[in-house]
Parts: structure tokens; sequence; C-alpha cells
């Protein structure tokens, strides 16, 4: 389904301006359900409310703006000029929030993966590709949580 992809891509494209917090979300999934995923998404019985939820592959995503959770060296991590304390404070929330929950997760079985909407923005099948190959991995490979490694 080749048209599918390109209109997918296009709008999104177009679309990134007016609704940037969604359409990023948006491609992913439809990335991930063209080429034969199944999942859940927005699931808010889990830790930190992963954007996309893949049972079969014991994997939950996130996907992250880099502006609100503040990616490590990325330029779209900008700090706003005013009220700059309320913002780094803000910023330093949400960053150990991202890593309680990973935490969390991880100590309940499930791979963890943050796409950043930078890699999106500029490296969208190439992105999409890796994590694809990821999750094939797993599925081949039987997942061992931290706190499981301990117990044996
Ligand atoms: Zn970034």
């Amino acid at each position: 389904m080749p048209d599918t992809i390109s209109k997918e891509k296009r709008c999104w494209n177009m679309s990134r301006i007016k609704d940037k917090d969604t359409t990023p979300e948006l491609s992913v999934r439809s990335y991930l359900f063209i080429n034969g995923f199944r999942f859940r998404k927005n699931v808010s019985s889990l830790p930190g409310r992963p954007d996309i939820v893949l049972p079969k592959y014991r994997t939950v995503i996130f996907i992250n703006g880099c502006f609100w959770h503040h990616h490590e060296g990325c330029r779209y991590a900008t700090v706003p000029k005013t009220r700059t304390d309320y913002w780094t404070a803000k910023f330093e929330r949400n960053v150990s929030n991202d890593r309680k929950n990973k935490a969390l997760l991880e100590d309940l079985g499930w791979h963890v993966i943050t796409i950043w909407e930078c890699c999106l923005k500029k490296e969208f099948s190439k992105t999409m590709e890796s994590l694809v190959e990821k999750l094939n991995n797993w599925e081949r490979t039987p997942y061992l949580s931290p706190n499981r490694a301990n117990a044996s």
C-alpha cells in the first residue's frame, strides 16, 4: 500500500505546524499498523500512560516532544527566556517522571522505547525501520526483566 504511506507522510508534514502534539504519534501508529503491528494506545493503567503498547512484544512506546520532555542535547529542548526558574523546574519534573516511569515499567517486564520528535522530523523512515527491527528481535528472544534476572 505505497499510496497510503506517502499520503500519511504528506498529511503529517503539512499538519505538523498546527497540531504539534498529536501528529507524530499518529504517523508512528499508522506506520506500525500498515506494517502489521497491532497495539493499544494511551494505556492509562500503565505507569506514564504509554502512547503505544504492543502486548505481543512486551513493549511500550513513548513519543516525546523534545521541548516538554527536555531531550538532552537537542536543539529543540530550549528554556524560555522569561520565567526561567518555572520552566527549569517543570522540565526537571518531567524528566524525573519519565525516568521513574521507565524504571517501573521495566520492573513490570516491559521493554521501554522512547522516540523523540526530532528524530521523526529528521529521519522518519530510518527511525521507524530501526524500531521495527528492535521489535522483531525481541519477538525472537525471551524477555528477562531486571527484577526477574536478579531473582533467578
Ligand atoms: Zn530532540
